[in-house]
């Protein structure tokens, strides 16, 4: 097991990682303050690891709710079902909500954590690599709106985060591959080593070896977490976590949400801002070639589907919700491990990336 600090001075809090912590009692325990415990799962995940993740909690008054599986779900209405369960078992202030599942879960019981009762204690159960090396750390929580992804939230901070990699057994390829891109941005934004690391290991990763996902979701969290130290509300440099996110939402929205999971789109938006920066005279067209092929090899997508015409992509990324109030900004790079947020590119090199990148 490895354990890492995600340092926000009296927030700071632990993330361990490795196989079978679910049942580990001894790094649950310091993390709950109260009696009364909440698991918040959903209906896949529960009969796989909610009887594990009781185990661990023995001792406690523990209840759990299980809801609905899918980001349509990720709304109000499911929100209210969570505050429903802790209002009927009469939990109070020093209540600990525990997030068993993916993104869609931690999302939503960290929401539900920050507003009961004005804010209560949680803990992230991720379950899926994505959540693992992504939305369990950093603070970020909420739910969807009618009109917009992620309108209503909170920034509250876990007590701990447990990334179990068993669980990543029962995880189907697909989801896997989209955790994986999300690993793969953290080399590109800033960290090298990391990069080459993961060319070395790719083929380790995609068979789901235990050590290499140990190593790669550690080193994936500390990047995040030396981010968020340095930037928690996201006014500077954790923009550079957006990397591939503004082309990615280009190819979600153009597709229609969930034809590509979110990190199938930003795997093939990473490659398009390396090519846009190859075009810029920014970054070396081998590294380009380094950057596709690692892309590949974790199983991911490289190419604009053929039936989004540029027009129609440029058009979406105008509106993504980070370009909104300046010209259009992107998340470009200098090198393998060096991103810039910049405006400074020809548009005319962005249409021709866009024109080039088409299956
Ligand atoms: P998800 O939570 O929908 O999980 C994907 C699927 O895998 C679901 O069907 C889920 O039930 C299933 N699953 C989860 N764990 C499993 C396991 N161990 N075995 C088998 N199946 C399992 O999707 P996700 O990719 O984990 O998260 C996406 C969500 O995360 C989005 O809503 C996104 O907005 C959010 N997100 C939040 C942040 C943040 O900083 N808060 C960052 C990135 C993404
Ligand atoms: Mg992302």
């Amino acid at each position: 097991m490895k354990t890492l600090y995600v340092e926000l001075g009296e927030r700071s809090y632990p993330i361990h990682i490795g196989p079978g912590l679910l049942r580990r009692t001894d790094l649950l325990q310091p993390a709950i303050h109260g009696r009364q415990v909440m698991i918040v799962t959903n209906e896949t995940i529960a009969p796989l690891y909610l009887e594990s993740t009781q185990q661990g909690l023995a001792g406690f008054e523990v209840r759990s709710v299980i809801l609905p599986d899918g980001e349509q779900y990720k709304n109000l209405d499911t929100l209210n079902r969570i505050f429903d369960a802790l209002l009927e078992h009469r939990f109070n202030r020093k209540c600990t909500l525990v997030a068993l599942g993916g993104g869609v879960i931690g999302d939503l019981a960290g929401f539900a954590a920050a507003s009961y009762q004005r804010g209560v204690d949680f803990i992230q159960i991720p379950t899926t690599l994505l959540a693992q090396v992504d939305s369990s750390v950093g603070g970020k929580t909420g739910v969807n709106h009618r009109l917009g992804k992620n309108m209503i939230g909170a920034f509250h901070q876990p007590n701990c985060v447990l990334a179990d990699t068993d669980t990543l057994s029962t995880l189907d390829d697909r989801q896997l591959a989209a955790g994986l891109a999300e690993i793969i941005k953290y080399g590109l934004i800033r960290d090298a080593d990391f990069f080459n690391w993961l060319e070395q290991n790719m083929d380790l990763l995609t068979a789901r070896d235990t050590d290499a996902l140990i190593f790669a979701v550690a080193r994936s969290c500390l990047n995040k977490a030396e981010v968020v130290a340095a930037d928690e509300r996201e006014s500077g440099q954790r923009a550079l976590l957006n990397l591939g996110h503004t082309f990615g939402h280009a190819i979600e929205t153009g597709m229609g949400y969930g034809a590509w999971l979110h990190g199938e789109a930003i795997a093939t938006g990473m490659l398009l801002a390396a090519q846009l920066s190859a075009r810029q005279g920014w970054l070396e067209p081998g590294e380009v070639d380094r950057i596709g092929h690692l892309l590949a090899r974790a199983g991911l997508p490289t190419r604009i589907p053929g039936d989004m015409s540029t027009q129609q992509f440029l058009d979406l990324m105008a509106v993504d919700k980070k370009v909104m109030d300046s010209g259009l900004r992107l998340v470009l790079l200098e090198a393998i491990g060096a991103a810039v947020v910049t405006d400074a590119f020809d548009p005319e090199q962005l249409r021709a990336t866009l024109d080039a990148a088409h299956e």
